[in-house]
């Protein structure tokens, strides 16, 4: 079942176009990572499924129902509701720093009112248990290292109950030990069948744990297909050569 389908995608800053023309489907159930140079329009494309971008034509289809199509995007109140059913993880974490870990969970679910105040707390309890962070409840996101602020963010995201999770390279601020353990979230996500996209610069992360891995280049998809083919065997020369300098 496809949840995700973007149709000859086209968006703008100014007069600088950033994304050429990209299509691609994601599937119920699949890893999808998504590699390329900076400033190849990943974070663009991302921000878009989720209209933190408003795109200037093509279609976004979630779940069947078209959140733009041509260009038009459907009311407000479809728009929410299809946006609801993504979770962001984003580079710089994005919590906030004068909530505690436990109400930086519960604050959105809490102003949706999904569900009652104890239902909320049994949440936002599980998901840090989930993510090994119990101990630091009433903590303060300053008194955090990167690696638990991105578990947060990720237990965050998880309060919502998306159907998707989009993560915008969410290893890159941190140390590599700090890496491991957010990398490790995402890999049991993954195991337990979450739908995922991930934009990344982890070559390991996208080869052993994507089902699908997208390169893009210059706001365009260049190459997609499974991550052993697409690692060991790419078919364009600028894969070769992003991969040449990457791996
Ligand atoms: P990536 O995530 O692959 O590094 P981005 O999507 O962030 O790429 O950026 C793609 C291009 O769009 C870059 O050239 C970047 O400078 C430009 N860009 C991104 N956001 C904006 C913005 N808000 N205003 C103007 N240009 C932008
Ligand atoms: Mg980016």
């Amino acid at each position: 079942m496809t949840v995700i389908s973007v149709v000859d995608l086209k968006k703008s800053f100014g007069k600088t176009e950033v994304l050429k023309g990209i299509n691609l489907n994601i599937k119920k159930n699949q890893v999808v990572s998504i590699i390329g140079p900076s400033g190849s329009g990943k974070s663009t494309l991302l921000r878009s499924m989720i209209k933190l971008e408003e795109i200037n034509s093509g279609s976004i289809m979630i779940d069947g129902e078209a959140l733009v199509e041509n260009g038009k995007y459907a009311k407000p109140q479809n728009v929410k509701n299809m946006i609801a059913k993504m979770g962001m993880v984003f580079q710089h974490f994005n919590l906030f720093p004068h909530l505690t870990v436990r109400e930086n969970l519960e604050i959105a679910p809490k102003m949706a009112k999904m569900g009652t105040k104890a239902e909320i707390r049994q949440r936002s309890e599980t998901l840090l248990a989930k993510v090994g962070l119990s101990e630091w409840m009433d903590a303060f996101p300053g008194n955090l290292s990167g690696g638990q602020k991105q578990r947060v963010a990720i237990a965050r995201a998880l309060m919502m109950e998306p159907e998707i999770l989009l993560f915008d390279e969410p290893t890159s601020a941190l140390d590599p030990e700090l890496t491991v353990e957010v990398l490790q979230v995402m890999k049991d996500l993954a195991k337990e069948k979450m739908t995922m996209i991930v934009v990344t610069h982890e070559m390991g992360f996208a080869k052993e744990v994507s089902t699908k891995t997208i390169f893009m280049d210059q706001g365009e998809v260049v190459e997609e297909g499974k991550p052993d083919q697409l690692f060991t065997s790419p078919q364009h020369e600028r894969t070769k050569a992003f991969l040449k300098r990457n791996l």
